[in-house]
């Protein structure tokens, strides 16, 4: 039914590919294209469907625009890096195909997420007829999704909003991050920023936590205030809102390496002279961290992703704690990634089959909550992220 270019082949893009394989009604072509072929290829090689792959430097707009026309795609999802977003985007409007991404753009000189970038291009794919979707990740992404519906069957208003991320599991590594370290690094390091009464309160980093107990026999874990993205756009969609804050469980050994790491300024994004050469040091710590894709056979227990709500319903007061349990393992016996990326993939998947199908349609640029939260929440549950809701008192 429709072909499609994903762009980015590591630990995400190794999910959606082998997801987008799994439903040939709706991707009947694929295309897994990112700056390192042979990666590409190392994933096409566990896929048991045929798949292309291609080089392409997607910060190259005219490359990208040449390589979605040779490959004839009616959309690309991006799980490159956030750099590569307006790029892609621009491609996208040149060759007039739909754009979907997990991750909000950020300049590479400053650790900002800020959706402004990309709403900006709000009129231009208007114009086009074309949609982008924003953030079809876990979080952002399903977060978004479970406060829209929500919103849409439990809530008159949700006042309070706490999105949760625990990663229960763990992958016996001394320091490794998850995700690509460079954005993880950049993303913790930052100031908190929470929502209240319709004003940002900005907190040290990492000064802010609390004990969650997590349900099915995860238990407590602490859990840390940190700015995301998510925040940016349901604070502008959902009604009511009075208060949202992100938050997420760290170890104490990933807390007291990133603690070193900062002291010596191994996080910075400025480039330092060094022998004669510029170099990025948080670059230069990536290149010697595991890359997150090889921690999958390494990786054991559960993740538990999902948003706490509390607001009123027919006048009454109500709380309604929406989340999905995620198990590395299985992640792993199913498509060679740990649930990390799993999480991810999966909903960059579904966003893209809600479009290419035509349940989800729409002209300009869209968060993932502007958008009919159903469809979605089914495809969830059928494609391995199976949600639960549960009225707490
Ligand atoms: P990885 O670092 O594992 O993979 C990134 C891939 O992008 C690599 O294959 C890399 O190529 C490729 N790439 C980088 N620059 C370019 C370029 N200029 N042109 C083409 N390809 C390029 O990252 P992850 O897979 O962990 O993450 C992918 C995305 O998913 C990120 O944007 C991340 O922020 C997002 N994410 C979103 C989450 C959510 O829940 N919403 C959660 C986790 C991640 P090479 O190998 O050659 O460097």
């Amino acid at each position: 039914m429709a072909k499609v270019l994903i762009v980015g082949a590591g630990g995400v893009g190794a999910v959606v590919a082998h997801k987008c394989a799994q439903v040939p009604e709706v991707f009947t072509d694929i295309t897994l294209a990112s700056r390192t072929k042979s990666k590409c290829d190392a994933i096409a090689a566990q896929i048991s469907r045929p798949i292309h792959t291609a080089q392409v430097d997607a910060d190259n707009e005219k490359e990208m625009a040449d390589l979605i026309r040779r490959t004839g795609a009616e959309m690309v999802i991006n799980v490159a890096l956030p750099y590569q977003d307006l790029h892609i985007m621009n491609a996208c409007l040149e060759t007039g195909v739909n754009y979907l991404d997990t991750a909000n753009y950020e300049p590479p000189d400053e650790a900002k997420f800020c959706y402004k970038w990309q709403w900006e291009y709000q009129e231009r794919f208007k114009k086009a007829g074309l949609m982008a979707l924003l953030g079809s990740g876990f979080d952002p992404g399903v977060t978004n999704v479970f406060a829209a519906w929500a919103q849409k069957h439990h809530f008159d208003e949700i006042h309070d909003l706490d999105i949760i991320d625990a990663n229960a599991g763990s992958h016996g590594q001394p320091f490794a991050t998850n995700f690509n370290p460079e954005i993880n690094i950049r993303e913790v390091t930052a100031r908190g920023r929470y929502w209240e009464k319709g004003e940002w309160i900005s907190t040290d980093p990492l000064s802010v936590s609390e004990t969650f107990e997590f349900p099915e026999g995860i238990g407590p874990m602490k859990i840390y205030l940190l700015y995301h993205e998510e925040l940016e756009s349901l604070t502008k969609n959902i009604r009511g809102l009075k208060r949202a804050r992100f938050w997420m469980t760290f170890s104490d050994n990933y807390l007291k390496h990133l603690e070193v790491l900062q002291n010596v300024g191994m996080t910075r994004i400025d480039p330092v002279k060094f022998e004669g050469h510029d170099i990025v040091p948080l670059k230069f710590l990536k290149a010697l961290l595991p890359d997150p894709a090889s921690l999958g056979p390494l990786t054991k227990g559960r993740t538990c992703i999902g948003d706490l709500m509390t607001g009123v319903k027919n006048g009454k007061p109500k709380k309604l704690y929406v989340y999905n349990i995620c198990d590395h393992e299985a992640c792993y016996r199913e498509v060679q990634s740990q649930a990390i990326s799993y999480t991810t993939g999966v909903p960059a998947m579904i966003g893209a089959m809600l479009m290419l199908t035509g349940s989800w349609k729409g002209r300009g640029v869209f968060n993932m909550e502007q958008l009919d939260p159903d469809p979605f929440m089914d495809k969830l549950n059928k494609h391995g992220l199976p949600w639960t809701a549960v009225e707490l008192k």
